[in-house]
């Protein structure tokens, strides 16, 4: 009796009736209050960013970067904004890592340049990590941490939980803390036959949700993908079949951080007589980074050659595992595929697999790689006709099971596009979550949760892209972005001028040039016109007594747009340069 009585508390404190609303009032006054604010990963996939804020103590979970979005003129990269944990660094008390990929770690060198943080992550997302800080010159307190361990941070016990995803050794967190206990699952799908062996421990997830969850923040990116994402093992099959069936080279275009799939592909080209040798820088490093951890130990390094030694090998002996899956310019196989490549001269009948799909953005630029593969004569196997490659994240129905194992109290879907997070909202409803619960915020946002109450404070920090340029970090905002825009899109005008520094008046022929504007030799009458414009607007500045050499610019640029516009309908960026001698 005794037994279900306690059944039944159990049932009933995992969700919010009105009961028990009542019922808890009275703890609510207790409750220690805790905010959630994510700097980046809403409404956007990529610089996933979030802090959980108890008690004056701050922790950070995963620190990403974005690559630049197609109007982000000569941006490399985006980082989240770190104003509000620069504000307040003492509060900080660690950064913890769900996993290696760049939006979850790209961003570490960044926050690093500004705080001192220490960093927990598993072991390959330690190496990959390490290897950011050496090429930044930079150092931070490291703890190397694995699935199932628990560990303190602060005064945030965090418990890290198996998962399964496109990288090795991928993990959620549980984070328990005087305000309450928090879920985040980081990038996640639910593989029962992961190459690695390592089945994603629902089990654990369903304890935590008996125990009680006040928040969920979960991976949103194939919610609109309906039923299962399919297993690794999918591919191992298909990879299977390529190789019974080729006596040709077989080129395998991946990312190299997927160690287990690689691993994969070396076990098959082992079974089928087959060397390996590897292209491309990225895929080195990251392969003897899985040397060093010991991902590879049953793999001979006898097995591999030397790029530049293959011309030794039969087609049917060999197997080239490269980078360029995404159709990156300068990657291997896209010099491979413009006949640039030193040591791979693509032969009729090389067999190029896509072990990839493409990141949104990049299906223009990969169609033209896979154009000039097949100009070359070889057989191309793209992820769209044959299952060499499946998703890392949770569909519809594994993020179904996640929910209704975690039943949290409330709600924030992550890690998606707007409309991402809106179905995820949708399908967090659709198991009865209660609308009022569930929170789609934007970057900078903040989630106050007190007990059983919550509510969103819309625009707490700055939730901005910070875009980095070169050396420079946050110094292009969007004014430098529409000037950039401009020149890509009507070019410069330069108009200078001398004038006399007594009298105001012109001591030289006024000297117009364009960049991306016309091609000058063609259209000299234009440019002439162009010049009788600027006589025109200093004669008449003459007239009135000369004006002061703001002024004269402003008319100048104003003369010259209604000009240009008029005969050309474009919108050039004029510089005026007015020196006086
Ligand atoms: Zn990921
Ligand atoms: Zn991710």
């Amino acid at each position: 009796m005794a037994r279900l009585k306690n059944n039944y508390r159990k049932r009933t404190a995992r969700t919010i009736s009105r009961d028990e609303l009542r019922r808890s009032r009275k703890s609510v006054k207790e409750a220690v209050p805790f905010k959630v604010i994510p700097l980046g990963g809403l409404s956007e996939i990529g610089k996933n960013c979030t802090l959980i804020e108890c008690g004056g103590e701050i922790l950070i979970i995963d620190c990403g970067l974005a690559f630049p979005e197609y109007e982000m003129f000569g941006i490399d990269l985006v980082i989240p904004d770190f104003t509000y944990l620069k504000e307040n660094s003492e509060k900080i008390k660690g950064l913890i890592i769900t996993h290696g990929h760049e939006d979850h770690i790209g961003g570490i060198p960044y926050l690093l340049r500004e705080l001192n943080v220490p960093v927990y992550a598993s072991p390959l997302s330690m190496g990959l990590i390490d290897h950011k800080l050496e090429e930044y010159g930079l150092w931070c307190e490291t703890h190397v941490i694995k699935a199932g361990d628990t560990f303190n941070v602060g005064s945030f016990r965090v418990e890290a939980i198996q998962t399964n995803h496109s990288i090795a050794d991928s993990m959620a967190f549980s984070v328990k803390f005087p305000g309450g206990h928090v879920i985040h699952t980081g990038d996640f799908k639910v593989d029962y036959a992961p190459l690695d062996g390592k089945v994603i421990d629902l089990r654990r997830f369903a304890q935590l949700g008996d125990e009680g969850v006040d928040l969920l923040i979960c991976d949103s990116t194939n919610v609109m993908r309906e039923g299962y994402t399919p297993s690794e093992a999918v591919v191992r099959k298909s990879i299977d079949e390529i190789f019974d069936n080729t006596e040709k080279r077989i080129i395998i275009a991946t990312f190299a951080s997927n160690v287990h799939r690689m691993r994969y592909f070396m076990e098959s080209s082992m079974k089928h007589n087959r060397r390996i040798a590897v292209s491309g820088r990225s895929m080195e490093n990251v392969l003897s980074l899985a040397r060093e951890l010991g991902y590879l130990n049953d793999i001979p390094e006898s097995l591999f050659v030397k790029i530049s030694e293959i011309s030794n090998i039969p087609d049917r002996n060999l197997t080239i595992l490269t980078t360029g899956s995404q159709g990156e310019p300068m990657s291997a196989l896209t010099r491979m595929a413009y006949d640039q490549h030193k040591s791979v001269k693509l032969k009729k009948n090389d067999v190029v697999v896509f072990s990839s799909s493409p990141i949104p953005g990049n299906e223009k630029i990969i169609s033209q790689v896979v154009n000039q593969l097949y100009a070359k004569n070889v057989k191309v196997v793209l992820a769209s006709a044959m299952d060499v490659h499946v998703s890392g994240h949770a569909s519809s129905e594994e993020l179904k099971l996640i929910h209704t194992l975690i039943r949290p109290k409330f709600f924030m879907p992550a890690h998606g596009e707007y409309r991402h997070l809106v179905e995820h909202s949708r399908l967090a409803q659709s198991l009865g979550q209660p609308s009022g619960h569930i929170y789609v915020m934007q970057n900078g946002d903040a989630l106050y949760i007190e007990g059983v109450r919550a509510h969103v404070i819309n625009g707490y920090t700055s939730g901005e892209d910070v875009m980095v340029d070169g050396y420079g970090v946050g110094d292009v905002g969007n004014v430098i972005l529409r000037e950039r825009k401009n020149l890509s899109q009507s070019g410069l005008v330069t108009i200078a001028v001398a004038l006399d520094s007594g009298t105001g008046s012109l001591m030289a022929a006024p000297e117009i040039r364009t960049i991306g504007l016309v091609y000058e030799q063609e259209h000299k009458d234009l440019l002439d016109e162009a010049l009788s414009i600027v006589y025109n607007t200093i004669g008449k500045s003459t007239e009135i007594g000369g004006l002061d050499e703001q002024s004269l610019t402003r008319a100048i640029r104003s003369d010259m747009k209604k000009y240009i516009y008029q005969k050309t309908k474009r919108s050039p960026v004029i510089i005026p340069i007015i020196m006086y001698v």
